[in-house]
């Protein structure tokens, strides 16, 4: 018993951003009716979807307490899109008023997705979702590759009655962009480091940790596989020496960021 305590204890890390992977369910839930994947841990777990067939799946896990959904399209899925998953979309947010839109976001890097048609389609699903998420004012999860000006032209267009809480997820830009993006007033945003990004030893990776104000930094496994997730503590092992402080105290800070994000919704 005291093992699988233990255990739980090693799972219990606030993630910012992470998927369904096989063994989900399995890997977060244990054998006891209180276990932390269904009762009220304290450590939320922000579950994007990537595709349609995502959505199911996550409106039956999102009854529980820790997980923070994230309906949406990633822009890596545009091609396998059906007729009125826009409606599909604007449904699910309505029957879970808490709920995030996310994984969304524009990639001009995949070669699989790129071309002046395809890019229009990512600029066109990207801002469809982003239109949802002004209409019912949720926060978004945002994956951007080589497409910021872009992203901050779409962003502009945003008929939203105030900021929206944005989370730039596997940010990977400079401390420049970082202080330039805390610049932009109409965004809210939060950036979210990943364990697969994480270069404790790269000058880089350390300047950038270091250049994201507490109030503003989570941390994420971007998780497909359960070793993915577990490797969640490490990064917040890393991240608390770079930056000085305790683990505990790095990880009271992203929930506290996650709080922020998840409360706005609240007072929507
Ligand atoms: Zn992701």
């Amino acid at each position: 018993m005291a093992k699988q305590e233990n255990e739980i204890q090693t799972r219990d890390w606030p993630d910012a951003h992470i998927h369904f992977f096989a063994d989900f369910a399995e890997y977060f839930a244990c054998s006891k009716p209180a276990s932390p994947f269904f009762s009220s841990s304290p450590a939320p777990l922000f579950l994007n979807a990537a595709t349609e067939e995502d959505w199911q799946l996550l409106q039956k896990v999102a009854v529980a307490e820790r997980v923070k959904p994230f309906f949406g399209i990633h822009p890596w899925s545009i091609k396998d899109l059906r007729n009125g998953w826009e409606e599909r979309l604007a449904g699910i947010l309505k029957s879970i008023p808490h709920s995030g839109i996310g994984e969304i976001g524009l990639d001009w890097s995949k070669p699989s997705i790129q071309g002046p048609e395809l890019r229009q389609r990512q600029r066109e699903v990207f801002s469809r979702q982003l239109a949802l998420a002004a209409e019912f004012n949720r926060p978004v999860s945002i994956h951007c590759v080589r497409a910021w000006d872009a992203i901050w032209e779409l962003t502009q267009n945003f008929p939203a009655k105030k900021n929206l809480a944005i989370i730039f997820h596997a940010f990977s830009g400079s401390p420049e962009m970082v202080s330039e993006i805390l610049l932009k007033k109409r965004w809210n945003a939060f950036f979210s480091l990943a364990v697969f990004q994480a270069r404790p030893e790269s000058d880089k990776w350390r300047r950038l940790l270091r250049s994201i104000p507490t109030e503003r930094l989570l941390l994420e496994s971007d998780a497909e596989t359960a070793k993915e997730a577990a490797s969640l503590e490490n990064l917040y092992q890393t991240a608390a020496e770079i930056l000085k402080i305790s683990r505990d105290e790095l990880k009271d800070s992203v929930l506290r960021n996650l709080n922020v994000v998840w409360e706005s919704l609240a007072s929507s």
